[in-house]
């Protein structure tokens, strides 16, 4: 049996069966040390559950984002903040 080579075409969604899996913008993020950092990408989304779908490509590519972010974190964008509210507690 060869599960690698199934059709991206046909694919249904192991969630809910839905077929209507489309390429859609999508942020990815990845949480180094206290920092939030988001890496747009395209991935196939099931537009019934919004559940996404990595190919093992997507997956590799995501694993080299990430090691090289934690080596140039410093080189990026500050596009907001990441903040804190501890909520006291009254009781
Ligand atoms: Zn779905």
């Amino acid at each position: 049996m060869d599960r690698l080579q199934e059709e991206e075409k046909d694919m249904k969604c192991v969630i809910c069966h839905g077929d209507e899996i489309k390429i859609t913008d999508v942020k990815e993020e990845f949480t180094i040390g206290n920092d939030i950092i988001y890496v747009p990408i395209k991935v196939p989304v099931c537009k019934t559950c919004g559940e996404r779908y990595y190919d093992r490509r997507t997956v590799q590519l995501l694993e080299e984002v990430e090691e090289k972010l934690i080596k140039t974190k410093s080189e990026l964008k500050e596009v907001g903040k990441v903040l804190m509210y501890e909520v006291s507690h009254s009781l």
